[in-house]
């Protein structure tokens, strides 16, 4: 395994107190590694599974060139382009139930959408146009050959990848598996990920649901990162390992640390990883592993920690996210997201950036990203961007309001009513 310092090495101007985020990913996207274990399932238990091999068509879909439309199988060769020609229907193909006979010159066959092309025909004329008089048909001048047919292996070719190693299964993939008369595909094992939240300040909902405790004491919180990073971690599909809060102690923080590289492949901590930090989770993530320390240039999120610990069997990559609940958020989407999909085996992991017309001024340094979170919105056919009010990074509701980031690059300058921004929604079709 390639150590994180030699990683880091090949990076040039590294300053740990002034990463760019671009920097940061491609550090952490350059050491993490896919997990390597395999499992087979059946189809519908893929849904939101990352393929672990390319899926190599057995058959040709269609099997068959067959009618994309209902109406007569024709031999083009009879047709006119400068006259009506008049043919006999000798039978009917449908979906399922092919026509056996051959067709003759002067002959078609009356044909469904999905039926196998009768043999000798090569072009389909739409019921529409036809004109019926007993068992003749008349075909207006002017087709063009092999129209309304859908050919053998157009949609998937027989020995070729139907699907690649690394994507996501979603619904399109779960139909096109099947189409395969595949019922089992090879997935990658689920991402197991560990949890904690860390500070002295802080109230779990579990005593709360017990009944354990009071009302919140003066300068206590309730622990809303574990909601939202447990949120997170379901809808990317880990398997999620809840650790609940840890005291800002060195053994209980030791403890935790070591549970938790047992048991998971990445570990996520929030809290206790600024400057100054007067508390032990960070010397506790030195001490068990190779762990870095960053200020990175953006805003929300600056202090983050990344590494990996070792523990006696496996190790486990490392994310030390911020306190602050929206930093903890954006430090995930940016960041770790980007680094558990690697993990999970995808070959895709960035989200497109569009670019809409900001409906208000946004005053911005250059030197840092920012991820200010803002609303799209429809107006007249032209879609526009506006912030969710209070843009600080202890305010969740801004990103409860959002829909989108209004992701405002590192050398970007503030922006002015009317200017393009660019945005990344919060949702996608899935
Ligand atoms: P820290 O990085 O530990 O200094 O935390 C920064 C801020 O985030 C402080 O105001 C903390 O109280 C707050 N914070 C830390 N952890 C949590 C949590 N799990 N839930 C909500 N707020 C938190
Ligand atoms: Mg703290």
């Amino acid at each position: 395994m390639t150590a994180l310092k030699d990683v880091i090495s090949c990076i040039s101007d590294y300053d740990p107190d002034a990463l760019p985020v671009a920097r940061a990913n491609e550090i952490i996207r350059s050491f993490v590694r896919p997990v390597a274990e395999m499992e087979s399932v059946a189809v519908r238990a893929a849904l939101g599974r990352v393929l672990a091999e390319d899926l190599i068509s057995p058959i040709d879909v269609p099997a068959h060139d067959n009618s994309a439309m209902d109406g007569w199988a024709v031999r083009f060769a009879d047709l006119s382009q400068q006259a009506d020609v008049a043919l006999t229907e000798i039978g009917t193909a449908y979906a399922g139930k092919e026509f056996a006979g051959k067709v003759g010159p002067g002959e078609c066959v009356r044909v469904m959408t999905g039926a196998v092309m009768p043999a000798g025909t090569d072009t389909v004329v739409i019921q529409e146009v036809g004109k019926v008089e007993g068992s003749r048909v008349t075909i207006p001048a002017g087709q063009e050959r092999g129209q309304n047919t859908r050919s053998a292996g157009e949609d998937l070719e027989r020995g070729k990848p139907a699907l690649r190693a690394g994507a996501l299964v979603r619904p399109a993939e779960l139909g096109l598996i099947a189409s395969l008369g595949i019922a089992q595909v090879r997935v990658r094992r689920r991402l197991r990920v560990a949890f904690f939240s860390t500070g002295d300040e802080l109230r779990s909902l579990d005593e709360v649901a017990s009944g354990a405790a009071g009302p919140l004491k003066k300068g206590e919180i309730y622990d809303s990162n574990r909601y939202t990073i447990w949120g997170m971690l379901e809808r990317l599909g880990c398997e999620v390992i809840d650790m609940g809060v840890v005291r800002d102690d060195p053994a209980q923080l030791e403890a935790a640390f070591r549970r938790a590289t047992a048991a998971a492949d990445a570990v996520i901590t929030s809290g206790g990883v600024s400057v100054g930090e007067a508390d032990y989770t960070k010397q506790m993530m030195a001490k068990l592993g190779e762990v870095v320390f960053w200020k990175i240039a953006m805003r929300p999120g600056r202090p983050m920690a990344f590494g990996r610990i070792e523990g006696k069997d496996n190790g486990a990559y490392l994310f030390g996210l911020p306190g602050n609940p929206v930093a903890v958020m954006v430090t995930f989407y940016h960041f770790v997201r980007g680094a558990l999909l690697l993990m999970m085996g995808r070959n895709d992991t960035d989200l497109p950036l569009l670019r809409v017309k900001s409906e208000e001024a946004i005053r911005k340094k250059p030197g840092r990203t920012e991820y200010q979170r803002g609303t799209l919105r429809c107006t007249g056919g032209e879609w526009s961007v506006r912030l969710t009010g209070a843009q600080g990074s202890g305010i969740l509701r801004s990103m409860s309001e959002a829909n989108c980031f209004v992701v405002l690059g590192h050398e970007q300058g503030s922006v002015k009513p009317g200017d393009p921004v660019d945005v990344m929604l919060m949702d996608g079709l899935v």
